[in-house]
């Protein structure tokens, strides 16, 4: 389990969570609210983590019998609420928190639930789970966790403290990525621009192959689209339409490739790249290309992304953004 220095990101959750402590001032029931990958999970941890250190900091201590505890996910008063099927129903909220919640803590003051993807409760176990929140026993706390607010009740909302998740940025991302991470410079960028300030997603960005191989591919095309005959580039239509799961990713990455091109080409400053290993071949394309072919390239793609989704002339819309990318 993190604690909270581990995570990066999130400082005014942090910071509400440890100022709650300090105070002895605990919320029955949170709501952690952001996207998947944001870091809700983590959070909760760090969190249940401090509120039963045994040393009574703002912060676990690491080394009390409770930490310990915590750290091998045997906390006896840590309980997480575990869904076996597609939804939670009221039955297992009533086996796992409303019966549970009667016997008092083991070990500690508090008895903290995890409530994970709690968006899965359906209607009927909210409600059970909403008597228990409007008259919790002195030592419960609630961590409820979902992707959007408006997937829960409005009586059980109105229950919580609400803890919205904001994107990290994405300097702080990579800096993570590369410090703690021990990932290389160029990959932490991309993978730290693509996540949309996901840490949680970035990580696994740097861990998947596909992704490393989709940016060698990236590469390969935005660099060598000019030398390529008209064959070469249809063909490289064809490899994209054939990810179209991956389509999206692929134009992002391109989008970025030129926006380093145009930001390069206005500003020479070489330090603000996504493509931060790729100076040379940034400049080059800078100083081929006009304005307003880029401008033009930016404008194809954003209409390439668009005929993705609606699914209506995919190809055609991408052999016009290869074209321009082949004329400078
Ligand atoms: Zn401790």
């Amino acid at each position: 389990m993190a604690e909270f220095k581990q995570i990066i990101g999130h400082e005014q959750i942090i910071q509400h969570m440890q100022n709650a402590i300090r105070q002895k001032k605990i919320s029955h029931a949170y709501l952690l609210c952001g996207e998947s990958g944001s870091g809700k999970r983590l959070v909760a941890e760090a969190f249940a983590k401090a509120v039963l250190c045994e040393e009574g900091g703002i912060e676990a201590c690491g080394k009390c019998k409770s930490c310990k505890q915590a750290e091998s996910g045997n906390h006896p008063d840590i309980r997480v609420v575990v869904r076996e099927k597609a939804t939670l129903g009221v039955k297992e909220i009533r086996e796992q928190v409303t019966a549970d919640v009667q016997i008092k803590p083991y070990s500690s003051e508090y008895k903290i639930y995890l409530i994970d993807e709690a968006e899965k409760m359906t209607e009927e176990a909210q409600n059970a789970l909403l008597k228990t929140i409007e008259e919790p026993p002195e030592y419960a706390v609630f961590l409820l966790m979902v992707d959007r607010q408006e997937l829960l009740l409005s009586t059980v909302l109105s229950r919580c403290v609400l803890l919205p998740f904001y994107p990290v940025a994405t300097g702080k991302i990579k800096q993570f990525l590369m410090e703690e991470k021990g990932v290389p410079d160029y990959l932490a960028e991309s993978a730290a621009a693509f996540s949309g300030g996901l840490v949680g997603r970035a990580v696994q960005y740097t861990e998947s192959e596909a992704f490393t191989e989709q940016r060698e591919e990236v590469l390969h095309l935005v660099k060598y689209v000019d030398q390529m005959t008209m064959a070469e580039v249809m063909e490289n239509v064809k490899l994209f339409a054939s990810k179209k799961d991956a389509a999206t990713e692929y134009l992002d990455m391109i989008l970025l490739w030129y926006r380093d091109v145009l930001m390069y080409k206005a500003t020479k400053d070489i330090n603000a790249l996504m493509f931060a290993n790729e100076p040379e071949a940034v400049a080059d394309q800078a100083k081929k290309r006009s304005f307003e072919n880029l401008q033009g390239i930016v404008e194809a793609l954003e209409q390439v992304k668009q005929r993705l989704k609606s699914n209506v002339n995919f190809e055609t819309a991408l052999e016009l953004l290869l074209l321009y990318m082949k004329e400078d």
